[in-house]
């Protein structure tokens, strides 16, 4: 066995292949760029060397920069764990070229599946079932066109070198095709440096399965049973689940065995992935990963197998620890990637400090996560924050505890997504297997948040901010704007507090007897009232009426988070010290509602703009934001120019509004 590795990677993976190694008596070794010099991976490594700038073609995809940090620490292995340079044929054979072994398949197979035009036209020879389309070796457009005429539409058109969904352009009319392609071109080179296209039959409502498989350098090769990642944003992973549920028996077993078809095809080594598109009767291949995927860890949860520990023995020339008469499944696994995105606000991505991260902590429930309370989210790699997994012996059951353990996760100071996912969990769609990869396409808003509040949520809420104002503060309130009792300064009679909620205003007023909440009065309209109101760690408690209440809560500057059943209430409080929400609300669109660069400037000092018309476009998170005028007017100051980092709810620029 291998005595120390490093890991190529950051977040959530870098530390699971961490602690696997770990078990194993492995030394351990880290890499990490400016930007993550206190992340958790750098944290719970043996060792951790600094790599370079934020910019990850600088750092974690600088190929000399990691094998030196290799040499340095003197690691016998890399594991590339996935994203960055996991699936670089280049990369796996520098490796084995700078006598350090590389965790993952040789680099002629990384390389011959690296072009799905390549792996299609294997696939296709050794008899496994595809799309029609074109994957040919003629790239000139006016041939990809007249070859897109000739499969008919609805096409597909995917970078041949491409991943992570990008850059695929779907065509529905004859009439989009020519312009379709040429963006296609010209994506898929500045993307991946490979302008090569390959055109594919497009299926409007797919399923996305896939099979685990793994080999060894001794030529064995097994399953590990299937998945399905149908719950997909944008080509994107967010659900996954194994077994496939709702698979007839005997496509499952053609699946499995196309799996192996594949891969013994290629010669491979290692962990990999074969996906195919199921369309209700038959699967077609689609591409084969040539690493660990995120998902893997629903396979791990119903085979028992620890599948980095299988990768980490491959490496060092052991066999498959198992036959495949071996390898058993039980039960039901479901995954939830938990992104720092803003799925209230079209997904936008969400950086940051978190002022709090708690995972749920449940029984067959299991996290892999690579941020904690107290670290940063940078606004230059992916969003995810870690993954959630529950198993359970059956698929409802793990459905249902998944959604629980999200609801059981609490977040602060970042935007994330696990209140929407346990949402498409709980759906009849995703429990009967009625959803495929356009649900989100289709059904986003189906899964939006609360949009109106029970007047108890939003008195528990002044009651949560208040509490903690009068703990952080002695008896003193810190946002009163209203003080009625002149006699007891300390402990007012009355209080109120105003907040924003959904685009909505709303006013407390909370009145005290005898030092104790009595009763609460929501918008000068609802009076409930109050007894037994205790705050202890986090969590609020009130009896409101008839009914005792309960929410987990934190009081963030102006900010009140409140966790109360199954939603989350973000409450933006109006203080007067600060005036951050007449400042925020004054200047409307013109503040970045995140930290990020910004890619360019549309306008000039003087110009007039249009309502609507494009000021500045941001790059966070590997996304553009464009930033347009909220109203007509003529552009003062620009407080920023391209290429400039800015901060969370900067002003960009001063917009004086035209005179109607
Ligand atoms: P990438 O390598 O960029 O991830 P894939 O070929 O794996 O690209 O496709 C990613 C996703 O795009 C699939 O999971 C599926 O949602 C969608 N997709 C790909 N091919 C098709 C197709 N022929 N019809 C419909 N959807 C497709």
């Amino acid at each position: 066995m291998i005595k120390s590795l490093l890991v190529a990677n950051r977040g959530e993976i870098a530390c699971r292949i961490f602690r696997t190694a770990r078990r194993l008596g492995i030394r351990t070794v880290a890499v990490f760029s400016d930007a993550d010099a206190l992340a958790r991976h750098t944290r719970v490594a043996d060792e951790a060397l600094h790599i370079g700038p934020a910019a990850a073609r600088e750092s974690y995809l600088d190929m000399g920069r990691i094998l030196e940090a290799a040499r340095l620490s003197g690691a016998e292995a890399i594991h590339p764990g996935y994203g960055f340079l996991s699936e670089n044929a280049r990369f796996a054979q520098a490796c084995t070229d700078a006598g350090v072994k590389f965790v993952g398949p040789p680099a002629a197979a990384i390389a011959a599946l690296g072009s799905k035009i390549v792996a299609k036209t294997r696939m296709c020879a050794a008899g496994v079932p595809v799309l029609p389309g074109y994957a040919g070796s003629e790239q000139d457009l006016g041939h990809l066109e007249r070859a897109a005429r000739a499969a008919g539409l609805p096409l597909i058109i995917k970078p041949a070198s491409g991943g992570g969904g990008k850059g695929m352009q779907i065509v529905r009319q004859e009439s989009e095709l020519a312009a379709a392609l040429g963006a296609a071109r010209r994506l898929a080179e500045s993307a991946f440096g490979d302008g090569a296209l390959l055109l594919e039959r497009y299926l409007p409502a797919p399923r996305h399965v896939e099979v685990q498989v793994f080999a060894d350098t001794q030529g064995n090769f097994v399953h590990l049973g299937d998945r399905d990642c149908s719950t997909q944003r944008r080509h994107q992973k967010l659900i996954e689940e194994a077994p496939a549920p709702a698979l007839p028996e005997e496509v499952r077993a053609r699946l499995r065995a196309a799996a192996l078809v594949v891969a013994r095809e290629i010669g491979y080594v290692s962990a990999g992935t074969v996906e195919f598109l199921f369309d209700g009767r038959e699967c077609y291949f689609m591409e084969m990963n040539t690493r660990l995927q995120v998902e893997h860890t629903v396979t791990e949860a119903v085979t028992g197998v620890d599948l980095v520990e299988w990768q980490l023995r491959i490496a060092s020339g052991e066999p498959l620890p198992l036959s495949q008469e071996e390898v058993r499944l039980q039960g039901h696994a479901i995954e939830a990637r938990v992104c720092a995105e803003d799925p209230e606000h079209g997904f936008l991505p969400s950086a940051g400090r978190l002022a709090l991260l708690e995972w749920p902590e449940m029984e067959s429930v299991r996290v892999d996560a690579g941020f904690a309370s107290g670290d940063t989210v940078p606004d230059c790699y992916d969003s995810l924050l870690g993954k959630v997994i529950a198993w359970a012996p059956g698929r409802e059951q793990a459905a249902a505890r998944l959604a629980a353990a999200l609801t059981r996760t609490y977040c602060a100071g970042v935007r994330t997504n696990e209140r929407w996912l346990a949402r498409i969990l709980r759906s009849p769609r995703f429990l009967e297997v009625r959803h495929d990869i356009s649900l989100l396409e289709k059904s986003a808003a189906e899964f939006a948040g609360p949009s109106a509040a029970a007047p108890e949520v939003l008195i528990l809420a002044a009651l949560a901010a208040d509490m903690s104002a009068r703990a952080a503060h002695g008896s003193r309130p810190v946002t009163p704007w209203e003080l009625t009792d002149g006699f007891t300064p300390n402990l007012p009679a009355q209080v109120g507090y105003r907040f924003a909620w959904a685009g909505r205003r709303h006013t407390v007023e909370l009145e005290y007897a005898d030092g104790q909440a009595a009763a609460g009065t929501l918008d000068a309209r609802t009076r409930l009232a109050v007894a037994d109101v205790t705050l202890t760690t986090g969590t609020i408690a009130a009896r409101l009426g008839e009914r005792r209440w309960h929410a987990r809560c934190r009081l963030e500057g102006t900010h009140v988070y409140l966790w109360c059943g199954t939603d989350q209430y973000e409450l933006l409080l109006d203080d007067p010290r600060t005036q951050e929400f007449a400042a925020s609300a004054a200047t409307g669109g013109l503040t970045t509602p995140l930290p990020g660069v910004v890619v360019s400037v549309a306008v000039a000092v003087g110009q007039k703009v249009a309502a609507g018309e494009v000021l500045m476009v941001i790059e966070a998170m590997k996304m553009e934001h464009t930033i347009s005028a909220p109203y007509a007017g003529t552009v003062g100051t620009i407080h920023f120019a391209r290429g400039d980092r800015v901060p969370e709810a900067s002003e960009l620029l001063e917009l004086a509004r035209a005179k109607a």
